[in-house]
């Protein structure tokens, strides 16, 4: 990886360090989730930095519409309603 960023640009910390991320995005009305993003992470506020070559290679799997048939895996993913929490939350 050739990341140069040596200091968060976000918080200013210099504690970032190499990891293995994953993201989710949407893709019309599905939610897909990329693992193994090769990033740099801020470890104090969290913030992920990705460099030219993978943006690119998200932007071109992407493209290809996340074809299911190229998935790793599937995985399930609970959905909640706010609608729901602000049915239950007490009167203010
Ligand atoms: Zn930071």
């Amino acid at each position: 990886m050739q990341l140069s960023v040596a200091k968060c640009t976000n918080c200013g910390a210099h504690d970032v360090h190499p990891t293995n991320a994953r993201s989710a995005f949407w893709h019309d009305d599905r939610l897909v989730v990329v693992e193994d993003i090769p990033a740099l992470q801020c470890a104090a506020c969290g913030e992920q930095y990705y460099d030219d070559a993978t943006i690119v290679a998200l932007d071109l799997l992407r493209g290809t519409g996340f074809d299911p048939e190229a998935a790793r895996r599937v995985m399930a993913v609970t959905v909640f309603s706010l609608e729901d929490a602000l049915a239950t939350a007490p009167e203010r």
